[in-house]
């Protein structure tokens, strides 16, 4: 007898874009239920007829059996009036608003496909096997609604065996666009010299033996080509650096497995579970350092990710390493290379062999990068596997975008209550990212069916950003344009990922961000909420002086430091420090603070930072971005507690702290034992300002953002000072703390005016 209730099934998540509807209805059919399933903007809707039993049971089942790439937040049941069904079937979604969410990121192969290029006789090897449950996404989508036509797929045509695994409900290729074999998919090709290898096996056969002959290979990934060695041949990974125009940044690797990334670094379980992930990222471990020494470059972390692609599985099957390089296939700071033709143009002198394949990328990713910090995964660059997943909250953001910022660039489009962040985009300085830029910002419009109404920037004038948006609303000048305070943008993106609207102690560290005064912020205390903020104190500003080479050339914060708080005196006693700098430089340097010569006042925790690492000796000029903190970091010993007195009055004054780390650097005191002491110093900053403003306000919760909090020791310690003494912390995990999560901000405080 059928059933006389009707149930209605709200779930809620990242449910689109997955396979998820195929799934219920399978799960439906188990069941023996009638009613249907649809996709709306915020979930999935179900009407089912069944007794409670069931559809408890039901429920359960969802949860249990769920597409690995989907995230159920909640499921809601509720009885509701008797419909009569006769069957179970799907809703065809027709508002276009309801196809904004169905683009999913791309999903690693799963185990299924990987058991499929074994077992099924149209897939052997094939290395674009892919399922519902995996597979490329973002990068092959042109347009919406997510139909093969509209992707890159589009010109492949299906053969009858793949249309029939397609169209059959029970088939685990049901609507999965990008479905392909041997037959009718697309396929790679190895140059090498003067030949071509079109067959799978001959390919990584020859990229076996090319790898054993410590030779470089570009190789077309899912969302850009690579560089690829064996990271344990030295001089193949120095060759590599040349490549790359001598960079000098270190590089990711790739392990066979999770087991083979034990061997190279200290693996928690969360860390693996990371790894391991659907989303593969790069995850900074520490390094127990047996690769080639130029892969991490001194560096205590190295990047591990997993294979993620069939072609990975197939590679590692027959090479004769477990590790490789793998790193973005661009020159330095130019975006990831795309397309067959430049990756030929690009790479036909430099690489040793090129692997391409006939399917377009239409969309860039780069790999996604993480660190887990308090057994917490937080990404430091949000792209493959992430993007464009919607970030939730609690906000009505439509009709906004938000520019971003400048060095890190990341932008969003508001979308109801949902916000679409870019993919990591990159550093708009360089000519290519801002045409990226430019580009990535028409596909969010015409992907989101996105129409700007307000366009919030940064006030930093110079922002090619802000410029950006500066044009946008000359061009639309019904839009809004908006400004907003860097540092509180940065603590907002925090706020907005964690659902906060109320007043909180904001605390921002990073490098660069304009404040209200015309000075460089980066040590910033903010008692604020999402709206309005109030600077309660901030890091005691110091000249600098040099314009952009400040922060290039790390000693000049340095010189900066000791000269504002000890005098020119202090560089005669020096020689551990001055000893580095050439003596001429140092001169003029000086001459140019006396006489306030190029100079600006700064408050950043950045060039603290580069103060401190170019006084211990470790970086004076940076080869690239946070090169000084981050070997300052590099060192840390984490058995030492102590840390350096400083003083807080309207400011906070290091005046103190370098006295101490001087007095050490005198007594011969070991940098790693002044690294820590220093960054617990900061800790400390951090818990005594926050108990002011605490016994000031009455306010408990303390929001932490910007750049410096990427440094894993500073952030773990903060977390844990402010924890024990009783406030509730609240950091970074789904967008980066650095410039590449600020959009969020931006768009939540422009929804709020
Ligand atoms: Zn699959
Ligand atoms: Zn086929
Ligand atoms: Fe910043």
């Amino acid at each position: 007898m059928p059933e006389k209730t009707t149930y209605l099934i709200k779930i809620t998540g990242l449910v689109q874009g997955v396979g998820f509807r195929p799934f219920i209805y399978v799960l439906a059919e188990e069941f023996n239920l009638t009613g249907w399933v649809e996709n709306r903007n915020d979930g999935v809707l179900i009407k089912i007829n069944a007794d409670e039993k069931k559809a408890l049971h039901f429920i359960e089942e969802i949860k249990k059996q769920a597409p690995l790439a989907s995230s159920i937040k909640e499921i809601k049941l509720q009885k509701t009036d008797y419909e009569k069904f006769t069957d179970f079937s799907i809703k065809k979604s027709e508002s276009s608003s309801n196809a904004v969410t169905e683009v999913s990121p791309d999903i690693a192969v799963c185990d299924a496909c990987l058991e499929d290029m074994k077992s099924q006789e149209h897939r052997i090897n094939y290395p674009f096997t892919n399922c519902t449950n995996c597979g490329p996404r973002f990068t092959i989508i042109k347009d919406l609604p997510y139909d093969r036509e509209k992707t890159t797929m589009a010109e492949f045509e299906m053969c009858d065996t793949c249309k029939k695994e397609y169209t059959d409900i029970y088939d685990r290729r049901f609507h999965a666009q990008p479905v392909a074999c041997n037959n009718c998919g697309p396929h790679y090709t190895l140059y090498y010299k003067c030949n071509f290898y079109k067959n799978i096996n001959d390919i990584t056969d020859v990229i076996s033996y090319l790898t054993e002959e410590g030779k470089i290979i570009a190789i077309k990934g899912l969302g850009g080509f690579h560089l690829m060695c064996d990271a344990h041949n030295e001089d193949a990974v120095t060759d590599l650096r040349k490549l790359k125009n001598r960079e000098s940044k270190a590089f990711a690797v790739m392990c066979k497995n999770s087991e083979t990334a034990k061997k190279y670094a200290e693996v928690s379980s969360t860390e693996e579970t990371e790894l391991n992930s659907w989303q593969r990222p790069i995850v900074l471990l520490k390094s127990t350092k047996k690769l080639a020494p130029s892969v991490t470059n001194g560096l205590a972390n190295v990047g591990i990710m997993l294979p993620y692609i069939p072609m990975h599985y197939l590679m590692f099957e027959k090479l004769k390493t477990d590790v490789l390089v793998l790193t973005s296939g661009n020159l330095t700071d130019e975006p990831i290379i795309t397309s067959n033709e430049d990756a030929l143009k690009t790479f036909e002198d430099k690489a040793d062999a090129i692997i391409t394949y006939n399917r377009k990328i239409h969309n860039r990713t780069d790999d996604s990068v993480g660190i887990v910090v308090n057994d917490r995964f937080r990404l430091l660059r949000r792209s493959r596997g992430f993007a464009p997943s919607p970030i939730i909250t609690n906000f009505n953001t439509e009709g906004i975008f938000a520019a971003g910022s400048e060095f890190v660039n990341c932008f969003a489009v508001g979308k109801g209550n949902q916000v679409l962040m870019s993919q990591h985009i990159g550093d708009l300085k360089n000519l290519e990212t801002f045409e990226f830029y430019k580009e990535s910002y028409e596909l969010y419009k015409r992907l989101f069916r996105f129409k700007p109404k307000r366009i919030v920037a940064d006030m930093h004038p110079d922002y090619l950003s802000s410029k950006f948006a500066e044009d946008l609303h000359r061009k639309f000048p019904e839009t809004e344009l908006i400004k907003v305070q860097h540092h509180h943008a940065h603590i907002v993106s925090c706020m907005a990922e964690h659902g906060l609207n109320e007043k909180v102690i904001g605390i921002a560290f990073d490098g660069v961000g304009l404040g209200d005064d015309g000075n460089i912020w980066g040590g910033e205390f903010f008692i604020n909420n999402l709206s309005e903020y109030k600077q309660f104190s901030h890091f005691e500003y110091i000249n600098v002086a040099g314009g952009d080479a400040v922060s290039k050339e790390p000693w000049r914060s340095a010189v900066s430091y000791l000269y504002h708080y000890f005098g020119e005196m202090i560089f005669e006693d020096l020689p551990s420090f001055t000893g580095k700098i050439d003596a001429n430089r140092l001169k003029n340097y000086l001459q140019m603070l006396k006489n306030n010569f190029n100079t600006y006042k700064i408050s950043s925790a950045g060039r603290l930072f580069d103060a401190v690492s170019s006084l211990l000796g470790l970086v004076q000029t940076a080869g690239y971005h946070a090169e000084a903190p981050m070997r300052l970091e590099s060192i840390i010993n984490d058995d030492i507690t102590d840390f350096y007195d400083f003083e807080v009055t309207d400011v906070i004054s290091f005046k103190k702290t370098f006295a101490g780390i001087i007095n050490d650097l005198r007594n011969s005191v070991d940098a790693a034992i002044i690294s820590t002491k220093f960054h617990n110093t900061l800790a400390e900053v951090v818990l005594q300002l926050s108990k002011m403003i605490k016994q000031k306000t009455g306010i408990n919760k303390v929001v932490l953002s910007g750049g410096t909090f990427q440094n894993k020791y500073l952030l773990s310690r903060v977390e844990n000072r402010l924890s024990e003494n009783g406030f509730s912390v609240f950091s970074h995990e789904k967008i980066p703390s650095n410039d590449g999560g600020i959009a969020l901000g931006q768009l939540i405080i422009g929804s709020e005016l």
